[in-house]
């Protein structure tokens, strides 16, 4: 057991449920589902695996009660009993692994998706959301109301006779229970609105239905929001208000996390520094729904706070989540600030982390990025995907294919970037013998210089993991070392993976002296000054990080791009993030803007909406205009055609770690 981390690893209960550590999986959406909302051998795997990975607590994705609650095509659903055979199989494989598992259910309420359902969403005051603005919600009867509850005791019922240890009752995020405690989304003048009681009576008759329906013995935890984040919506001071009820009402735990899905945070910063109660709240401006999936962009634990300020109301364990680390969540623990912590995108990241911990390993852990790219996933109808962990979304598959190699071979991976050490890692796992070859003296490529901003520490943290991995490994590391077609035909190896990455782009548009203008990447490393007045050519991932970087050290920042947006391709809970940084911190974005001409002091563009010229002025001009792949090697190869080989990461195309990872691991499963 981790001595540092020893309050992790300490047993814990919830009302009749023992669990052997202080580690939970709160439920993500994964859209591994059948699409009739029947479960799937991925999904059942996906659970299975997290099990095995020594967490103490696995809780289930949205479940919803009713075919007339799901918000997502494939969601799982338990309104009738034809869904019990496949549902039970979940806690089965989760017990096999030595876990325990909580099913959740939620109801979407007004956010409910009408081509799925058949109906339009019904909701407390048919008040829609912003989300789903398409959707043409109705008030909820009195009737149905009753219906309803009754619906939700017959689920938990359900889920406990498929051999769930637990229910969870999604109350947070803007899921039913929510719609009726919110102010904002309740204006019913019925017992069911008005006071603060009586925008509770819903959460707290669904609670008491399912005690009744499953016993008093039976554990339920409540999972709510500390704070709503809407303007009109409810403080914190009414959700401790609420936390006490549903003490009262018979819930064993509670689980605070924050938001709703129509959350606008007009001042993030707000959040980060701990404010209950952030000023200005305004629906039509600000950060939307990441406030309750904090990423890189925020500081971690964002949320640990409601948790603290709940617990202090009530006497039943609560649970902490939010992007908390291992060693933030051992402190909240001995601050008695909660009693278990949730550890969501690090349970999908590395589904063994809680097995690492318990060994004193916590160094081994494939740390996530919160990047956010496997909710993007999930958000555009896909299955979930992870920047970092090949396998996730894929156990079934993986399961059965990742096995050793029938014939070790003999593997030479070029590229010491994170699509070769993957590769590396990947094939070595396998039983090849595998050469390593990096050009440089270091291990990293491009995600050593995505880890330098101070706002990117969990990259830091995944390099560092990369390289201590491939270094604990048998894979064989050669620093200093260009290979070309010549030494690899000469050493006969039996596979090339070809992971030479991509450089920056030199602009054609560059006027004088090229190297006048400045290399991005040098300026993360540090090993080129930069003037107190920049432009930075290209509103991509590298020029807005960049941009922020210069900006947050006091410079005065302009920044051109040729898109509307900045940053295409990134994960939008992210980006709202990047761009409310990048506005408190001053810098001064060109959307729309064709560069024409880039010299040392000056950038010459074209507006394209409007076909006007500008001239910009600084004393230093960056170029971020992209990357290109460095392809020397893969076209010899090519041209040769006697080697097997496979290029994976950005030598096929510059693009995000997500795709380096997967292709990586792809080509050396198939080695
Ligand atoms: S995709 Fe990114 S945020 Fe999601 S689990 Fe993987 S590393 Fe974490």
């Amino acid at each position: 057991m981790s001595k540092k981390l020893k309050r992790l690893c300490t047993p814990g209960q919830i009302g009749t449920m023992w669990l052997k550590n202080r580690m939970i999986m709160p439920a993500m959406g994964t859209n591994l589902g059948n699409a009739d909302g029947t479960i799937s051998d991925n999904i059942v795997n996906y659970y299975a695996k997290r099990a095995a990975g020594g967490i103490g607590l696995v809780i289930t994705e949205v479940c919803s009660p009713e075919h007339e609650g799901i918000c997502i095509p494939g969601e799982m659903e338990i309104g009738e009993i034809k869904f019990m055979p496949g549902l039970s199989r979940i806690p089965h494989a989760v017990h096999a692994n030595g876990g325990k598992v909580a099913l959740q259910l939620a109801h979407a309420g007004c956010f409910a998706i009408e081509t799925l359902t058949g109906v339009r969403p019904k909701t407390p005051s048919g008040i829609g959301s912003l989300q789903v603005p398409d959707e043409n919600p109705r008030e909820i009867s009195i009737e149905e109301i009753e219906d309803l509850i009754t619906k939700y005791g017959i689920a938990a019922e359900r889920g406990k006779r498929c051999g769930y240890d637990a229910i969870e009752l999604h109350g947070a995020h803007g899921y039913l229970p929510l719609q009726f405690f919110s102010p904002y989304t309740n204006r019913r003048q019925d017992e069911y609105g008005g006071s603060n009681e009586n925008r509770a009576r819903f959460a707290l008759n669904v609670i008491r239905e399912i005690k009744r329906k499953t016993g008093d013995d039976y554990p339920l935890i409540y999972r709510m929001s500390g704070a709503e984040y809407v303007q009109d919506g409810f403080t914190t001071e009414m959700a401790c208000e609420l936390a006490k009820w549903v003490e009262e009402a018979g819930a064993d735990a509670i689980h605070v996390s924050a938001g709703t899905w129509d959350a606008r945070i007009q001042n993030f910063f707000d959040v980060m520094a701990d404010k209950l109660n952030p000023d200005g709240l305004d629906l039509t401006e600000g950060i939307g729904t990441s406030v309750w999936v904090p990423n890189h962009y925020t500081r971690p634990g964002s949320l640990k706070h409601l948790a603290a300020e709940i617990k202090k109301h009530v006497s039943i364990p609560v649970i902490a989540v939010g992007s908390i680390t291992p060693e933030m969540g051992e402190e909240i623990l001995e601050k008695g600030e909660a009693d278990f912590i949730a550890f969501g995108r690090q349970s999908i990241a590395d589904p063994e982390f809680p097995n690492k911990i318990m060994e004193g390993r916590a160094e081994d852990i494939r740390v996530c990025l919160r990047c956010n790219e496997c909710l993007a996933e999930v958000m555009a109808n896909c299955g979930l995907l992870c920047a970092v962990n090949p396998e996730a979304g894929q156990e079934y598959e993986v399961y059965i294919e990742n096995k050793k190699a029938v014939d070790a071979k003999r593997v030479a991976v070029v590229g010491g970037g994170p699509a070769g050490m993957q590769a590396a890692i990947t094939a070595s796992e396998r039983g090849h013998q595998v050469d390593l070859f990096e050009k440089t003296d270091s291990l990293g490529g491009q995600l050593y210089y995505a880890s330098i901003p101070d706002f990117k520490l969990e990259f830091k943290n995944y390099l560092n993991y990369l390289i201590l991995t491939v270094e604990k490994s048998s894979v064989n590391i050669q620093y200093n070392t260009e290979v070309d077609l010549e030494f690899l035909k000469k050493e006969n190896y039996d596979e090339v993976i070809v992971a030479t990455g991509a450089n920056p782009l030199i602009a054609d548009v560059i006027e004088g002296n090229k190297e006048d203008i400045l290399d991005p990447l040098a300026i993360l490393d540090g090993k080129q000054a930069v003037s107190d007045n920049v432009i930075v050519c290209g509103g991509g991932l590298v020029g807005c990080e960049v941009a922020l970087l210069l900006a947050e050290q006091g410079k005065q920042v302009k920044m051109l791009d040729l898109l509307d947006g900045i940053a295409p391709g990134m994960a939008i809970y992210s980006k709202w993030v990047l761009q409310a940084r990048l506005k408190e911190a001053g810098v001064e974005i060109y959307p729309y803007h064709q560069i024409t001409k880039m010299s040392k002091n000056k950038v010459e563009a074209t507006n394209l909406k409007t076909s006007e010229g500008i001239t910009l002025e600084a004393k230093d001009v960056i170029c971020c205009l992209g990357m290109s792949s460095d392809r020397k090697l893969l076209d010899d190869l090519i041209e040769d055609g006697t080697l097997s080989f496979t290029p994976v990461g950005d030598v096929n195309k510059a693009r995000k770690i997500m795709q380096a990872t997967q292709e990586a691991y792809a080509a050396a499963r198939l080695i």
